[in-house]
């Protein structure tokens, strides 16, 4: 492949003339491995109105036939699993274990989609008044588009994609321009589907590509997942501009430990959600709230753990955390952590200003742990996003729900209990939109909506499953009557 990555628009891979062209640094090794274009709105426009005018004769497919494509995108992922895996470690970083956890997850959401003929159902009423009957149908939007952030390079656009497609909607991908390589993998076997030209495209590119998506009149829905701040002003643009959206934003996820957890299964949990994918997930646990007499127990199991964990380039073997990524979110996790003890905070483990032998130029960060962060300060509401884990204290489960709750994010919360009362307060109570109990990273399963909620959603309807089925679908009402007496006689 060349390093110059190239846009899929109209069922053909197209050049950019776009000016400009950013690197794309594989993080574990420094390396420079492509070149992601800032597509200008011309390009942008080319491939909204391929979409439109693919949807004329799209929607009008048969829902049991579209499906066919997916069935074989499905094949071919799973076919390509292991290039697509390495393709997203080498530009994101993670392990090749955790990439293989995304593709699946990403297949899976083919999967589900390959069930629209129910899924995308809808009702009626026989006689709601004498002779006269009311349906509800389910039809397409139109052209989508979706914006992915750098984290989950394969699967989060498939949060999206196979349901825009099932339901009879032209869609386009604009990924992260930070790890743009994996969707042109996918794109290489998209290629392959046979699709009428323009149903699925790829547009790269950065903000002016996106602002070129949010303001084309042809694009009538936005999916969006990505930071906090990022997510409320494309939220707020695209409804400015007529668009239904959904935008997912970032996170700060607690997780309660209660003093009659069984410490060794929640520390080896918990390390994995803390320091797996290097503390890059939006479902990363980031704060630990121990609880009455936890404290103490779980701050020396957690310590062992955070030490133990093995640090390295995401395609060795042994390395459960890889890279962060890029040198300038290394710079700023390191200095969070300054800020952080400047807090009063202190490093139980302080993961700064260590080198991964072979991988001297890597951007990694050390597992890093920090004791007594006070709740109120800046490290405790800051989206750290790199393996960095806070301990803080409360002495009854209302305190710590309290804390939880206190919060701008919303995307999930956890709690570590042998009990059931505890844990069912704790899921009634907590102000997030997607709960663990004894779960480390509590990403629902494809068949489920990924529920963010307060600043880390902006928008209804989620992506995944029925969420996503509605999203991408208008609801048509039609109320029909039809006396006998207009039938003509056989
Ligand atoms: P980011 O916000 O920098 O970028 C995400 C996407 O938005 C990219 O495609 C980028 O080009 C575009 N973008 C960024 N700023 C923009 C602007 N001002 N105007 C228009 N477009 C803009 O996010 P990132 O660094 O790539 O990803 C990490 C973030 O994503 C973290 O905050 C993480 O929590 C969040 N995230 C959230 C979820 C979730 O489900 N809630 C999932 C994964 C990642």
């Amino acid at each position: 492949m060349s390093k110059h990555l190239l846009n899929y628009v109209n069922g053909q891979w197209v050049a950019s003339k776009a000016a400009e062209y950013l690197p794309v640094i594989n993080p574990g090794t420094a390396e420079h491995i492509a070149d992601a274009s800032l597509s200008p709105a011309e390009e942008v426009d080319a491939a909204a109105r391929a979409a439109a005018a693919a949807f004329r004769e799209w929607r009008r497919v048969p829902a049991p036939d579209r499906i066919q494509f997916l069935f074989k995108l499905k094949r071919l992922m799973e076919d390509n699993l292991d290039g697509l895996a390495r393709s997203c470690t080498e530009e994101c970083g993670k392990t090749h274990r955790e990439s293989v956890g995304e593709l699946r997850r990403a297949i899976e959401n083919v999967e589900v989609a390959c069930g629209i003929p129910m899924l995308m159902q809808g009702r009626n009423n026989e006689d709601i008044a004498q002779g006269i009957d009311e349906h509800m149908f389910r039809q397409p939007i139109g052209v989508a588009a979706m914006i992915a952030p750098f984290n989950f390079p394969a699967m989060i656009p498939f949060w999206f994609l196979p349901y825009a497609l099932a339901t009879g909607n032209c869609f386009i991908v604009k990924p992260s321009e930070k790890c743009p390589v994996t969707q042109q993998r996918v794109f290489e076997l998209v290629d392959q589907l046979g699709l009428p030209p323009g149903v699925l495209q790829l547009v790269n590119g950065a903000k002016d590509t996106v602002d070129a998506i949010l303001d084309h009149p042809d694009i009538r829905a936005i999916s969006m997942v990505g930071s906090t701040p990022a997510a409320r002003a494309i939220y707020a643009r695209a409804a400015a501009n007529g668009k239904r959206a959904q935008c997912q934003g970032g996170a700060k996820n607690p997780v309660l430990i209660m003093p009659d957890a069984d410490m060794e299964t929640a520390t080896r949990i918990l390390s994995d959600s803390a320091y797996g994918c290097a503390g890059q997930r939006c479902l990363a646990l980031s704060t630990g709230i121990t609880i009455g007499g936890a404290r103490e127990s779980f701050r020396e199991c957690f310590s062992e753990a955070t030490r133990a964990r093995r640090v390295g380039y995401g395609l060795d073997d042994s390395a459960e955390t890889g890279a962060v990524i890029s040198a300038e979110s290394k710079a700023r996790i390191e200095r969070l952590i300054g800020v952080a003890e400047s807090e009063g905070a202190r490093p139980l483990v302080d993961g700064r200003g260590q080198k991964v032998p072979g991988y001297e130029q890597g951007h990694f960060v050390f597992p890093t742990l920090l004791d007594g962060v006070p709740h109120q300060g800046e490290i405790a509401r800051t989206e750290i996003f790199g393996p960095v884990f806070s301990l803080m204290h409360a002495e009854t489960l209302e305190e710590g729900i309290a804390m939880v709750n206190d919060r701008a994010y919303g995307n999930m919360a956890c709690i570590f209990t042998a009990s059931g009362a505890a844990a069912r307060q704790f899921r009634t109570e907590v102000r997030a939109g997607n709960v663990g109990i004894n779960i480390g990273v509590a990403a629902p399963m494809a068949f489920f909506p990924f529920s963010g909620w307060a600043d880390s959603f902006f928008g209804d309807l989620h992506g995944q499953a029925e969420h996503a089925v509605e999203f991408f679908t208008e609801t048509k009402v039609v109320v029909e009557r039809w006396p006998k007496a207009w039938s003509r006689k056989f």
